[in-house]
C-alpha cells in the first residue's frame, strides 16, 4: 500500500492538469477527489473519489476509511471551495494545516473585513445587509462610491460598484437575482443571503502570491495589474511581475499582507491577496488561502525550474522546499475577458497571436458552442495568454499585441442576461 496524495479539485477547476503534472514530478501516487460524480470512479479503484466538499463530517469519514486501503499522507485543495474540507481532513489525518476558522474567515468577505478591522489594518468602511431588505431603504444613507459584493462568492462574481442611490438599488437587485442561480446554490450548498457594502478604494491594484511556513510569509511574486479596475464590474485582465511600483511600497504591501494573514489565523501554504493602494496605503481587498486562480500559475517558475504546484505539493508532503525565489525574467498572463454575452461561434487569429514575440502560449478554455456569461453574473474567462521577457513593459506589450490579434465571434442573440 503506497502513500497517496489527495487532491481536492472542484469539477470546474482550471487547475487539475497543473496539479497532476506536479504530483507526477514529485513522484507521488494521486487520488483525485471531485465534488461531482465521476463516471469512471468504480473502474479505477484508489484513484478517484466523489466527495461533497460542503459536508465536512461525512466526507472526512469517507476519506478516513478510504485511507485504510490507500494511505493518504497529504491533502491539497486547489480552490477556495475545497479549503474547509482540506483543513478538517488534514486535522483528522494529523497533517499540518490551516485551522477551519482561518480558512472560513478567508472565504467570507464579511469575516475578512471584521478581522482586518479588529487588527487595526487598513480597511474600507463596511456594512453587511440581508438581501431580503429593500435596497431603497438603505440607498440614501450611503457615502458613495461604494462596492457591493456577495459575502461568499469569488472571482469578482457579483462585485459591483455604485456611484449613487439609483446604481446602488440596481446593483443590489442584480446581486439578489444572482443568488437564485442554481449553480451558485449548488456550489454554496445554500441560498446566499448577505451582501457586503463597502467604501470604494481608488488607486492601483496589485496581487501578491505568497507562501506561509509556520506563520512566516514569503512573497513569491508581486503582480501589477496595469489595466484600470474602476468598475462597475471588476474583470481581471493583465497580471505582470515583477511589479514596477517603488520597492519601499512593495515591502509595505508584503508586511500588510503578512499581518492580514496573521489576523485571519492562516499559517501554512499558499495565499493569494488582492491589494489596492490609495495614497501609499495598501488595503487588502481579498486574501485567499490558495494559490493564484485560473491557469495563471503556469507563468511562475522557482529555483531551478519548480512550478508553484510542485512547491505546494512538496510542502504538503513535508518534503524539503526548493528556493522560493522566482526566475529572473519578467512574466505575465492575460485572462481573456468575455467581451459580450452570447454563444461562442468561432475563434480567429490564434496562430498569428501565438507568434507575437514574447508569447509563450495561448490557451483558449472556452469551447465553441458554449454560452458565454460576462461579469458580474459569470465567472469564467475565454482563456489565457502567457508571456515572458526581459522587462515587465515588454511582457505587458506582448500580451496586448497578442490579444489584439484574437477575434472571438459571438452570437449575442443567445444572451441569457439581457
Ligand atoms: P472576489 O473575491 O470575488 O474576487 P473581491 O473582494 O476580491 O472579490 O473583489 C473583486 C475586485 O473588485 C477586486 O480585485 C477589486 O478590483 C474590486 N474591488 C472590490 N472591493 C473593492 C473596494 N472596496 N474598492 C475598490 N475596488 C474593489
Amino acid at each position: 500500500m503506497g502513500q497517496h496524495l489527495l487532491l481536492l479539485i472542484p469539477s470546474d477547476s482550471y487547475r487539475a492538469a497543473d496539479f497532476l503534472a506536479a504530483a507526477d514530478a514529485v513522484g507521488m501516487d494521486v487520488v483525485v477527489a471531485c465534488d461531482q460524480n465521476q463516471t469512471l470512479e468504480h473502474t479505477v479503484s484508489g484513484k478517484l473519489l466523489t466527495l461533497n466538499f460542503l459536508d465536512l463530517t461525512r466526507s472526512t469519514q469517507r476519506v478516513l476509511s478510504f485511507s485504510e486501503h490507500y494511505p493518504i499522507v497529504a491533502v491539497v485543495p486547489t480552490e477556495d471551495r475545497a479549503t474547509s474540507l482540506a483543513s478538517v481532513l488534514s486535522k483528522a489525518l494529523n497533517l499540518p494545516h490551516n485551522t477551519l476558522a482561518a480558512v472560513e474567515a478567508a472565504n467570507n468577505k464579511k469575516i475578512l473585513r471584521e478581522r482586518l478591522k479588529q487588527a487595526g489594518l487598513p480597511c474600507p468602511d463596511f456594512q453587511v445587509y440581508s438581501s431580503a431588505l429593500w435596497p431603497e431603504t438603505i440607498a440614501d444613507g450611503l457615502d458613495y462610491p461604494v462596492v457591493l459584493k456577495p459575502t461568499g462568492l469569488s472571482g469578482s462574481q457579483g462585485v459591483i460598484r455604485a456611484n449613487g442611490p439609483d446604481e446602488f438599488v440596481a446593483a443590489f437587485q442584480r446581486i439578489k437575482r444572482l443568488f437564485d442561480d442554481p449553480d451558485i446554490i449548488r456550489r454554496k450548498g445554500e441560498h446566499p443571503e448577505e451582501i457586503l457594502v463597502e467604501q470604494y478604494i481608488p488607486g492601483k491594484e496589485v496581487a501578491l502570491e505568497g507562501f506561509l511556513l509556520k506563520g512566516a510569509l514569503s512573497c513569491l511574486a508581486l503582480f501589477d495589474k496595469p489595466d484600470p479596475l474602476e468598475g462597475p464590474y471588476f474583470e481581471e485582465t493583465i497580471y505582470v511581475t515583477p511589479s514596477r511600483i517603488p520597492h519601499l511600497l512593495q515591502q509595505s504591501i508584503t508586511t500588510t499582507v503578512a499581518k492580514s494573514a496573521e489576523a485571519l489565523g492562516l499559517t501554512e501554504g499558499p495565499i493569494h491577496a488582492e491589494i489596492r493602494i490609495d495614497q501609499n496605503t495598501p488595503y487588502v481587498i481579498e486574501l485567499a488561502a490558495r494559490s493564484i486562480g485560473g491557469r495563471c500559475a503556469s507563468v511562475l517558475r522557482f529555483g531551478t525550474g519548480f512550478s508553484l504546484e510542485e512547491i505546494i505539493i512538496r510542502h504538503a508532503l513535508g518534503k524539503p522546499l526548493p528556493s522560493l525565489e522566482r526566475e529572473k525574467q519578467a512574466a505575465g498572463v492575460m485572462m481573456i475577458p468575455i467581451p459580450q454575452a452570447g454563444i461562442l461561434k468561432e475563434i480567429k487569429g490564434l496562430p498569428i497571436a501565438k507568434q507575437v514575440t514574447g508569447i509563450n502560449d495561448i490557451e483558449i478554455t472556452a469551447l465553441v458552442g458554449q454560452s458565454l456569461v460576462p461579469l458580474p453574473e459569470g465567472r469564467h474567462y475565454l482563456g489565457f495568454i502567457f508571456a515572458k521577457g526581459k522587462t515587465p513593459e515588454f511582457v505587458e506589450s506582448a500580451l496586448r499585441q497578442a490579444h489584439q490579434k484574437l477575434t472571438f465571434v459571438i452570437d449575442p442573440s443567445h444572451d441569457i442576461h439581457p
